[in-house]
């Protein structure tokens, strides 16, 4: 017998305990084709809130009733499937539970890079890929650029951090409260902004005296807003996330979209898994920034399945610097 996180409510505004149950899950026998994995590391990410919506999006809504899925690293502890033996180390997406049966060709087994198996939800995983390729692809950031990037406490925001620098860029990097700043700094930053000292609008503007090239957007809102009013001609914007908006259905105004036209600034929004092909590109570039130190992994691990439900609303509460994880 499995334990699986189901969702019982769609939740209105942030999850409460009311819409999350954790129940016994009986496991399919092992077919063919198929592995038993017992989870290690569970992923909480902030696009699970949109799939607690009954909307169409680019991945399934939760079923109401039904467990929920997410990033994992588990433990192959039974195989039927050619290739995957017990004791291997696989990343899959049955997390939210302690125990799966999963078919092997949706598990992949951890590259040899040397590294902690739970990097492979973190910076070696979707979160470094999505700073990776939303900062060198989506806004096309280039040595001498100036990039301020939202949340660059968290788990996305530290990497685009740490990339920058190593790439030759001027950091500004925003995050609530002078503990997370200093974080942000320590990363190699060169400005930081605490937005909740100040307006993010006021706070970019003393740090950006000359402006901003590139936008990584984590947060939306007024952060955007105040990314279009510092942004100099021809400024590239990656629209990665809009946390400030997931719980919160009320559209975001903004005072400064206008400069889109006079400063020429492109918006481009991505989903991580477009460049689920360029994976090798991404290994052979961050396997040895990691190993090397240059990229450094920054994770909050919070124990036991029990704790997921607060593990994914700390996401919400700034509770995390780096990538929340839940070590089982
Ligand atoms: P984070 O580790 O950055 O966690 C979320 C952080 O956001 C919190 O720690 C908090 O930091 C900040 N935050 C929360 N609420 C607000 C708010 N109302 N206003 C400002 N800041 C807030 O999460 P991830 O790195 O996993 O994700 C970052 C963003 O990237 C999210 O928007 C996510 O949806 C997006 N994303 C998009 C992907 C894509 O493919 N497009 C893939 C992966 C992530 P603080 O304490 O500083 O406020």
């Amino acid at each position: 017998m499995a334990r699986a996180w189901h969702l019982i409510n769609r939740p209105k505004g942030l999850p409460t305990d009311e819409d999350f149950a954790l129940e016994d899950v009986e496991l399919p026998p092992l077919a063919d084709g198929m592995i038993r994995v017992r989870n290690r590391w569970l992923s909480v990410d902030p696009y699970m809130r949109g799939r607690m919506n009954d909307v169409k999006s680019y991945v399934p809504s939760f079923e109401l009733g039904q467990p929920m899925d997410g990033g994992a690293v588990g433990e192959v502890v039974d195989s039927k499937a050619e290739g995957f033996s017990p004791g291997d180390l696989v990343l899959h997406m049955a997390g939210w539970r302690d125990e799966a049966v999963v078919p092997a060709r949706a598990a992949q087994k951890l590259p040899d890079l040397g590294a902690e198996p739970q990097r492979f939800l973190g910076v070696l995983g979707v979160t470094g890929m999505t700073a990776y390729f939303g900062l060198l692809d989506v806004a096309a950031a280039k040595q001498g650029d100036i990039v301020f990037v939202s949340a660059a406490a968290g788990a996305v925001g530290s990497v685009v951090v740490q990339i920058a620098k190593a790439k030759g860029m001027t950091v500004i990097g925003s995050a609530g409260g002078p503990d997370k700043c200093e974080l942000v700094r320590s990363l190699g930053a060169d400005q930081v902004v605490d937005y909740k000292a100040a307006p993010i609008l006021k706070g970019l503007a003393a740090a950006a005296t000359e402006g901003i090239d590139v936008y990584f957007d984590n947060v939306g809102g007024d952060h955007l807003d105040a990314a279009f009013a510092l942004a100099r001609n021809n400024a590239r914007f990656a629209i990665c996330g809009m946390i400030e908006n997931y719980n919160d259905p009320t559209p975001p105004s903004f005072r400064f979209i206008m400069r889109i036209i006079a400063a020429r600034i492109r918006l481009r929004g991505f989903i991580v898994f477009d460049f689920q092909s360029r994976m090798e590109e991404f290994y052979r570039d961050m396997g040895p920034w990691v190993a090397s130190g240059t990229v450094k992994a920054h994770e909050t691990v919070v124990d036991g399945l029990e704790a997921m439900p607060d593990a994914f609303r700390g996401l919400f509460a700034g509770a995390n610097t780096g990538k929340m994880l839940v070590r089982l």
